[in-house]
């Protein structure tokens, strides 16, 4: 067959991972093998007692003092400090603060603010939607006659970048078929030009180790809820490069942003620093909840997460590739692990109640419009058994035609 991977034994490998034990800090239901982490991270067991001290105690019994003695005020910088370990970006770089769409809103309107003279934003077709949609916001907002340009294929971009380019604007791991970007390199080769680069790592935070400082990119920005499992909508996070720390540039110039939010001055003074990509309130509860799943990566070795997010990958690629070609599913994510992220993908006709039939029968990954099925692969809480597993539920799946019931072809609100 066309696999170039060595034959992994899933049960060795579950004896032999050395991140085991990470399984037993997260609430995960019976019966679920849970291949959808990439999406919404599971449930950090410490974040149940974390979030109902908060409510009890912090905000039913101290009240607004807590902005004080529990240092509610600070969380954006504290949680922030966390990621930055996680992203290769020193202390004061990042702030965890509202959303993906909107942190990407502050620092591409910063990087365009940045760059002047040039006219062109670069980016890909396939990119997530938000990210283009937030670009074509920024663009009409400056007004400046800023497009956006669009590649069609990871190949192209090195010839894109030109000296009428002003940003970059790249998501490292795409979302649907998890190729991975080569951030070093793009990044040296757009700052050759004068181009600024944002790097959007919304499949990358958690999933593996990222070097922001060493790859001299210059904005950052991703998501919480992912591979770092902060709940539901949980805040996004925002890196700055600390060379374009002075100056202010971002449009959301909220009182959080302030040099003094407590002077109460009518006029606007940005802080010099990283809080000046703050807008408003941090979502406490919210913030909470985060910062507690943060704490879990205290102690985690990134290496052996990416080991580990490679062989299950691998693994999971081994035992489809038995039947991939009988039912037509069509592996889109690159083979060579250098080139992917922390998931697997398929094109395949009928995907969506393929994947319904899936999750009826406890395997939980997703859909992506038109035709590709997900499986994400998140190293801290996932068996190389369950992957395994996974994948013979999927041949039984297409084998039977299971999927082919009326209550599959039925969509949701969210797929
Ligand atoms: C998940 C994801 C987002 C989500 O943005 P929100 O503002 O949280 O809705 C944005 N960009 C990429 C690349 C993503 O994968």
């Amino acid at each position: 067959m066309h696999s170039t991977i060595t034959k992994i034994d899933a049960e060795q490998a579950d004896f032999t991972d050395p991140l085991r034990s990470y399984r037993d800090r997260f609430d995960l239901p019976d019966g679920v093998l849970y291949l959808d982490g990439n999406s919404l991270g599971a449930l950090p067991k410490t974040v149940r007692q974390r979030v109902a001290k908060t409510i009890s105690e912090e905000w039913g019994e101290q009240l607004i003092r807590s902005w004080n003695t529990a240092d509610w005020v600070h969380l954006p910088q504290r949680v922030g400090r966390k990621i930055a370990n996680l992203i290769g970006a020193g202390d004061g770089s990042v702030v965890t603060a509202d959303s993906t769409s909107i942190n990407l809103f502050k620092v591409l309107s910063a990087a365009l603010d940045l760059n002047p003279g040039r006219s062109k934003i670069i980016s890909e077709r396939d990119n997530f939607p938000t990210d283009l949609y937030i670009a074509q916001g920024v663009a009409k907002q400056i007004g400046k006659g800023h497009r956006l340009v669009l590649s069609d294929a990871p190949s192209d971009i090195p010839d894109m970048l030109d000296e009428d380019a002003a940003v970059l604007m790249l998501t490292h791991v795409n979302y649907r078929n998890g190729y991975r970007h080569d951030m070093a390199a793009l990044t040296k080769m757009a700052h050759d030009k004068g181009i600024l680069v944002i790097w959007d790592l919304c499949h990358t935070a958690g999933a593996m180790p990222v070097d922001l400082t060493g790859a001299g990119a210059d904005f950052a920005i991703g998501c919480g809820y992912k591979y770092l499992n902060g709940g539901p909508g949980a805040p996004a996070f925002l890196y700055v490069n600390p060379r374009h720390m002075g100056g202010f540039r971002q449009p959301l110039s909220g009182w959080f942003g302030h040099r003094a939010p407590f002077d109460f001055d009518p006029s606007y003074a940005p802080s010099s620093n990283i809080e000046q990509y703050l807008c408003g309130t941090p979502p406490v509860l919210a913030m909470v909840a985060m910062d507690e799943a943060m704490s879990l990566w205290d102690d985690v070795d990134m290496t052996a997460v990416r080991a580990k997010s490679v062989t299950l990958c691998d693994l999971f690629i081994q035992e489809v590739d038995s039947f991939a070609d009988e039912f037509g599913l069509k592996l889109v994510t690159p083979r060579d692990a250098d080139r992917r992220g922390s998931q697997v993908s398929y094109s395949c006709d009928n995907g969506y109640a393929i994947m319904q039939a899936l999750i009826a029968r406890g395997v939980v990954g997703d859909f992506r419009a038109p035709d590709i099925i997900r499986f994400g692969m998140t190293p801290l809480y996932l068996k190389f058994a369950e992957v395994k597993q996974a994948a013979a539920i999927l041949r039984d799946i297409l084998e039977t035609r299971a999927w082919d019931a009326p209550e599959f072809q039925v969509r949701g609100a969210v797929t």
